[in-house]
Order: C-alpha cells, then structure tokens, then sequence
C-alpha cells in the first residue's frame, strides 16, 4: 500500500462558551485535518490542535508543517507498519508535534484500515471501556455548578475541576461540587501550574475529607524538582501535564524518585501514536499511571488517543472530552460515549465517518 496523495485543510470552530483554565482562555479553535490517500483506494484521516503556551507550536507553524509542500516526501512511501514512517517524521517535523500527531494518525488509520481492524486492536487491545472526565472550565461559581448539574444529568461520574487562580476560591469551589455530586462521583482537580509548593500542601490538607482522585500539575514546569520531596501518597495523586511532552520527558521524571504517579499523555504534546506508545513504554515500566488527555479537538485526533489507550495495559484515567466544548465537530463516529463511559467504534482504522466537504 503506497501513498499517493497528501492534503490539509484548517477549519476555524467556535466554542459553546469561552473555556479559562488558570493561565488563559479560549472561545474558537482552529482545527488541522490531514487526509491521506494510497493506491489501495483506503485513505487515512488525522487531525490537530495546537497547544502553544506547552509545545511552542503556533498554529502557522503547524499549517506550513502540514502543507502538501512540505510533505511531499511521503508520496510514494509504503506503508507496511507505521513505525518506519513515523521515525522519519520525529526527524523531519520536530518542533511542531501537533502537526506531527496529524500525519501519524492518519498512517496509522490507513494501516489498521488495510488490515481491517478497528486500530486499538491492531496495535493489541489491553482495556474495552473506560469512563471518562469531564472538565469545569474556571467560571462563577454558580456557572460552574450549573455545569457541573448538567454533566452529572448526562450521566458523566467523573468531574475534572479546573483550578489555580485563587487557592481560598478553589478550595471552597471543590467543597461546593462535592456536596453538589455526592460521594459517588469521582473528582479531579487540574491548578494548571497555578500553585507554589505551600499552595499545592495546603490545599492537600484542606481538602484531605474530600476524598479527591487526582491533582493534575500543581506546580509551575519551572518547578518540577520539588515535586519528589513531597510524601508518597501525595505524589502518587499527581498527574503531570505541562512537564510531560515527548519521550525523553517521559524518562527523566520516572525517577529516582518519581515526581507524579500518573503520566498525562496528549497526542497534541508528544506528536502522535507512535511516541505516545513510546512514553506509555517507559510508564509502565517504572509502574506509572497513565492518563489519556486532550486539547479542544475535533473527534478524529480524540478517537486516536482512545484507540491508543485502550492498546496500553497502563491506561487508568481518560480524559477525552475534547470536543464538547465545539459548537459542532467536523466528523462523526470513531468512539460511543454513552453514561460517560468510551468505547472504540467497530470499524475498521481510526473509524471515523466525514462527509468529503472539508477535503476534497
Ligand atoms: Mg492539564
């Protein structure tokens, strides 16, 4: 199976409502989608989202990455496994992962697809089901708690908070949300580099009795050092984001003294399947969690990250609500969210179904 054609297109997409996390907001996304098509008739589909205050990829930067131009060299490749292709983009697209994440799904899409597989199977499925998060972006309180209302109706039982502006707030909004959800429901918390080391201890202590599952990058990136002093029990609880990008991340924060128990892997971060597979790896050897997580994204680059989670023993946490916040997506199918719990769709590939309106 060889590749013929290579081609992009951005997509601007507005959000239902701005979305703030501690250090920004956002009320529009801009979407890459990536289409590759091969002498077989099977075409792959992937699609990115930039995070640059993280990964330092600006949007135009991951256009010109993506522009058929720039990509020409995989025309004409064969596509036998995906490694071999993706070892080549690690090399050709380094700085700018998104993009990067793009092209390896849609490889990894067309080669599920010509073995006739819905992808976490062919990669070797490890989990069938999982439940996911929802995120709180930081809003009023009784925004918050309205939405909160709202995602539990749906039948969500698992909140992802997001904190770090104002620790007195914070711990006050947490406690708000645990009498609303009850003891069922489980709750995370993400400050989103908000907290001092002092902030991170206090607000452990004062919400020992809520009884939260996961504190998500406490500290600011620059500060990651701090994070082994702290107790066992409460680092296991800690979930890095913003310090875990690619692979030689991955290593240095497995020790010797592990700076979180749980690795949050993105595809937007690390560039893709093929390395995310590499960090799943090296977490699963040195017995750290892991936590499949997202940008705003249209479900193509989200079904991708299940479809890889669902083939890595480690997986525990998901947290692919990415789309939600979009007014309306650019694709359908690829996973069934259903009471808050994803599972992988049947088709073959990434299974996503997309009209031809955006790529001709
Ligand atoms: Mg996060």
């Amino acid at each position: 199976m060889r590749i013929t054609r290579v081609q992009n297109q951005a997509i601007d997409r507005p959000l239902k409502a701005p979305f703030a996390i501690a250090y920004k907001s956002v009320d529009r996304v801009r979407l890459f989608l990536f289409q590759l098509e091969t002498d077989t008739g099977i075409e792959g589909i992937g699609a990115a989202a930039t995070d640059e205050p993280v990964t330092g990829e600006t949007d135009e930067a991951c256009a010109a990455a993506l522009a058929p131009e720039n990509l020409a060299w995989l025309e004409g490749r064969e596509i036998i496994a995906p490694a071999p292709l993706c070892r080549d983009l690690a090399q050709r697209l380094p700085e700018t992962p998104a993009a990067r994440a793009a092209v390896d799904m849609a490889i990894h899409d067309a080669w599920a697809k010509r073995l006739d597989l819905p992808l976490a199977d062919a990669l070797g499925r490890a989990h069938a089901e999982m439940p996911t998060s929802m995120t709180l972006g930081i809003r009023e309180l009784e925004d918050t708690l309205a939405e909160a209302r709202e995602f539990l109706g749906m039948g969500y039982r698992i909140l992802k908070i997001k904190i770090g502006q104002d620790l007195e707030e914070d711990i006050a909004r947490v406690r708000k949300i645990r009498e609303l959800a009850g003891r069922e429901i489980l709750l995370r918390v993400d400050p989103n580099q908000g907290y001092t080391l002092d902030g991170l201890i206090r607000f452990s202590l004062e919400t020992d009795s809520l009884d939260i599952e996961m504190i998500e990058q406490p500290l600011p990136v620059a500060e990651i050092e701090k994070l082994p002093a702290l107790p066992e029990k409460l680092r296991r609880k800690i979930a890095v984001d913003e310090n875990l990008i690619g692979e030689k991340d991955a290593i240095r924060l497995t020790g010797p003294y592990p700076a979180a128990g749980i690795y949050n892997i993105k595809l937007m971060k690390c560039g893709g399947i093929h390395p995310a597979r590499n960090i799943a790896a090296i977490a699963e050897a040195a017995a750290i969690r892991l936590m499949w997580g997202c940008m705003i994204e249209s479900r193509i680059s989200l079904a991708a990250a299940l479809h890889t989670a669902f083939a890595c023993p480690g997986t525990r946490y998901l947290d692919l609500d990415g789309d939600w916040d979009l007014v309306e997506d650019v694709a359908e199918d690829g996973f069934t969210l259903e009471n808050g719990v994803m599972r992988t769709s049947a088709a073959p590939g990434l299974g996503i179904g997309m009209g031809k309106a955006y790529l001709p």
